[in-house]
């Protein structure tokens, strides 16, 4: 499989060059989300571990770091790349070679870890995706593994925002399964205050979880003064 890929758009970041950290297929994840692009199978599990070296990302790499069009390599796996334990070592070696942005698209799930908490700084920019406000819809909408709690999951990212030092933003993924929470997630987002929240469509999941355009316009009124950008709004 491809560790390097792209160009690839990015709400809110325009093109990228995308590293996964992962590379496996099936996905490799810690939760497994109803929307999922990866589907539906693939291996759950909570330990850190090295999927693939450094010097096999770097050969990759290559000639992508000098395209102009990307400003920024972004990390996003076939899992949750922080399940990579040598995932810092390899943004700092992007960093290090190039003036590219180094950015991180994470499900949160891991933030609590104070080996991953203590390593944040690998980045220049980080993603955090959350999809719900409570316990039941975390388990509706993201089925994790089973000793997953949601509010570890939110005490994570409150960490990682107060001690995260670069541009930290909220991805919120629309669906049936979380529209109701909508109120409870613009709240969660005011108080944890990110530098933007992108709310997100998902492509190419079983039409039943997908939300309209009329519900993705609603939700967006709902995040009135807070930076907030929608796959369906032009950026
Ligand atoms: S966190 Fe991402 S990779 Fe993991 S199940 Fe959810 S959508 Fe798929």
């Amino acid at each position: 499989m491809r560790i390097v890929y792209g160009p690839i758009k990015s709400l809110g970041l325009g093109k990228v060059v995308a590293v996964d950290p992962i590379s496996r297929s099936p996905k490799v994840c810690t939760l497994n989300c109803v929307y999922c692009r990866l589907g539906r199978g693939g291996m759950m599990l909570l330990d850190r571990t090295a999927f693939i070296d450094c010097s096999s990302l770097m050969d990759q790499v290559g000639e992508c770091l000098y395209r102009e069009e990307c400003e920024t390599v972004m990390f996003k796996g076939t899992g949750e790349p922080l399940l990579a334990s040598n995932i810092f070592d390899m943004a700092r070696r992007l960093r290090d070679g190039s003036d590219k942005k180094v950015a991180l698209l994470t499900n949160c799930t891991l933030l609590k870890d104070p080996q991953v908490l203590g390593q944040l700084d690998a980045f220049d920019i980080i993603i955090a995706k959350l999809d719900a406000a409570s316990e039941e819809t975390f388990q509706a909408v993201n089925r994790p593994h089973p000793s997953l709690r949601f509010q570890d999951v939110l005490e994570g990212i409150r960490s990682a925002r107060e001690r995260f030092d670069g541009s930290f933003r909220i991805q919120i993924t629309l669906v049936r399964e979380n529209l109701s929470e909508v109120d409870d997630l613009s709240q969660l987002c005011r108080e944890i205050c990110p530098d933007y929240v992108y709310l997100n469509c998902p492509e190419g999941c079983d039409p039943f979880h997908m939300v309209s355009r009329k519900d993705m316009q609603a939700a967006m009124d709902r995040f009135f003064g807070i930076r907030c950008v929608s796959s369906n709004a032009k950026e």
